[in-house]
Formats: structure tokens, sequence, C-alpha cells
């Protein structure tokens, strides 16, 4: 099938692989091992890589701490943020729309005694600054909310709320696992405490991830969830996995290079595609907010059809309703229901998501195949 699901995984870049392989084999060291050659060569190879990460968020080298993923620098961040500062504080705010990698471990922590605001969205998905300070109390510690959403692709004002947490002397949080890559990126002007990203998400491997965590934050301002050998200074023990930690590394210098022209050939195709779409079926519409969204991406209404039927005809091209993480329940999105679609037709809503390897070619077939099986479907 055509692949149009980037926003749930990415095949590995192969310059990401060719970078990877001789760190399972000849350069197989423990990066903490100091007292050979073989630990040298691993840790510097990470060293590289934590530099090529640091680039791509203009962060320093210091702030990158490696995770296996974004689920566990999400984790990591609210769970160790509110360990510091349970009980004199303990409210957090977030939005709807996040991932359940920050809502989950949000109800989490309200089993443990924080309380936390959920942000009603509008119906682009994008919450306002009055919004947000209003949610403010004397007890908030964290402001969560995501830099873009994995379903519907909105951008979130993430300078102004940056700003606005500063201001409060709040921290922030960004799960930018959907945007490192996609959209320009600096922590420092947009004044993100901690942000959280996935390698799998901009062509480097899967089970590995970064959260980056501000030089002014020190360990007691959060607290470890993983114990043991106190590498990542502390923040996250375990032997760190060389050979995918390169590929990151490597994953992110390609998208430092590429990333501009990259969102240019990406936005076009993903434009043609949504144009083509609407143009040719009656009854679509697209959600989320097509000023501000992700370059690759759309996610569109199909009204009159059946959702799962919709889904599982799509035999040729690999899409995805709702937010394929969770893709074990059938509920609808939560996304699309915080923003106001029906469930009825946020069933029938699918996922378009380019990347590197999408071409014009499978853009015009999957109008036309789309076009086929919805009008099937609605006869
Ligand atoms: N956050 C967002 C916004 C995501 O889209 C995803 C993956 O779908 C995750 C977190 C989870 O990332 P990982 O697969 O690295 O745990």
């Amino acid at each position: 099938p055509i692949y149009l699901d980037y926003n749930a995984t990415c095949p590995v870049d192969p310059r990401v692989l060719e970078a990877m392989l001789p760190y399972f084999t000849e350069h197989f060291g423990n990066a903490a091992s100091r007292s050979h050659l073989l630990g040298w060569t691993a840790k510097d190879a990470v060293e590289t890589a934590r530099e090529q990460i640091a680039e791509l968020l203009q962060a320093s080298t210091k702030e990158i701490v490696f995770t296996s993923g974004a689920t566990e620098a999400n984790n990591l961040a609210l769970k160790g943020v509110f360990e510091s500062v349970f009980p004199q504080k303990n409210h957090i705010i977030t939005v709807q729309t996040e991932h359940k990698a920050v809502l989950d471990v949000c109800l989490h922590l309200e089993k443990m005694g924080a309380e936390t605001t959920f942000l009603q969205p509008d119906e682009f998905g994008s919450v306002t600054i009055e919004q947000i300070e209003e949610a403010i109390r004397p007890e908030t510690f964290l402001i969560s909310i995501m830099y873009a959403n994995n379903e519907i692709g909105t951008i979130q004002e993430i300078e102004a709320i940056g700003t606005l947490a500063q201001k409060h002397k709040i921290l922030f949080h960004s799960d930018a696992t959907q945007a490192v890559g996609k959209v320009q990126i600096d922590v420092k002007a947009a004044k993100i405490d901690l942000l959280s990203l996935s390698g799998h998400k901009l062509y480097g491997p899967k089970g590995i991830g970064v959260l980056y965590i501000n030089r002014n934050l020190k360990n007691q301002d959060l607290v470890a969830q993983m114990d043991g050998g106190k590498h990542e200074r502390g923040f996250r023990s375990g032997t760190l996995n060389v050979p995918a930690i390169v590929g990151l590394g490597k994953a992110c210098e390609i998208a430092n290079a590429e990333l501009l022209t990259e969102s240019i050939t990406l936005s076009k195709l993903r434009d043609c595609l949504e144009q083509g779409i609407l143009s040719q079926i009656k009854g679509t519409k697209v959600n989320g907010n097509t000023n501000n969204r992700l370059p690759n991406l759309t996610n569109i209404s199909f009204e009159g059809v059946d959702g799962e039927l919709l889904l599982s005809s799509f035999r040729d091209i690999a899409v995805s309703s709702g937010s394929a993480c969770t893709s074990a329940s059938v509920e609808p999105s939560h996304v699309l229901k915080a923003i106001g679609v029906s469930d009825k037709l946020a069933y029938s809503s699918i996922r378009f998501s380019l990347g590197r390897f999408t071409n014009q070619e499978e853009i015009d077939f999957t109008i036309q195949y789309v076009k086929e099986v919805v009008e099937t479907l609605r006869a």
C-alpha cells in the first residue's frame, strides 16, 4: 500500500541506518566504560549525537537526556517535576487534545494528589493565552502543552505560552514529538523548560527519544523515575542504546539540513491531496487549524460513510483514523471530540500524513482511489 501514515511512524532513513550499523558490531562498547577504547568510541558517538540533537533544538548538549521515546520523556517530565514540588504545589494545566502519554500521566498523578485542568481547545484545536492564564492558580507548577497535534496537526502558540509560564514562574513542558523535524524549533526563544521528542517520528529508529531539560533545572527539580547507575547526569539511569542514539543524532542532522525544503515540498503535496479530495468528493471537511498546522498532514471527515468500513476498505493506502498509538480501542478520537466533531463523523475522519518518501504519483493515485472507495460505500 501507499504509505500515508508518517505521523504514526516513519521508515528509518537509509543514511540513518548506515550511520547506526557499525555500533551494533565493531563499535559495540558501553558508553559508560571509561577504561578502554571500545567505551570511548561509544561515548564519542553518543556525544556527537547529543550535539546533532542540541543543534536542531537550539539547545546545548548538557540539556539532552536520552530516554526510550517520547512516552517515557513525557512521563519523566510530568512525574519528575510533580515529585519534586508536591505537596507544596499540585496543579497542572494541559489540554484535552494532548497525546495519551500526557493525559494518562496526569490521571495517574491525580491519584497521588495532583489536580489537572484539561483546557478545552476551540474548533480548530487551538488554546488561547487568556484561557491558560485564567487557569493558573497559586499551586500551579506545570503547563504541559504539545507543540503540534499528532491527529489534526494544529500548532500552538508556543512562544507566547513560554512567555506566560515564565512570567508566572511555572515550568513549561511541550510534547514536541510531531513538531521536531517538521517545523523549526528554538527552545530558548520559546522559553521551553522541558521538551519531549521521539526518534521514529523523524526517520530515526523506534525506542529512542529525548527529554530536553533546561540547564536551570537541577536533579532536585526533576526527580529521576529510573534509578540505577546515574547515567544521563542522574536524570535517567540505564545503559545507553548507542546505535539508536547514533541514529537519532543522524536523523536530527538530516532534519536540520533539509527541514525547510522538505516542509515546502510536503505542504505542496499535502495541499494537492487536500484540494483534490475536497473538490472531487462531496461532504468532506478538513479538521484542524489550516492557518497554522504541520506541513505534512491533513485530517478529513467524510460524511455519510461508516467509519470502520471506510478504514477497512482502504486496502491500497495506509492511513489512520484517530490516533494509531491508542488503536487498540475503537473509541472515537478524543482529539476530534474535543474540537466538537460528532462521534459519528469522528469515526469517518481520516488522517493522511505524508513524509520524505511521498511523491506526486502517490498523491494522484490516492485522490482517485479515495474518491472511488467513498463513492462505492455511499452508493
Ligand atoms: N506524543 C505524541 C504527540 C505522539 O504523536 C507520540 C506517538 O505517537 C508519542 C508522544 C509517543 O511517542 P513514543 O512512540 O516515542 O513513545
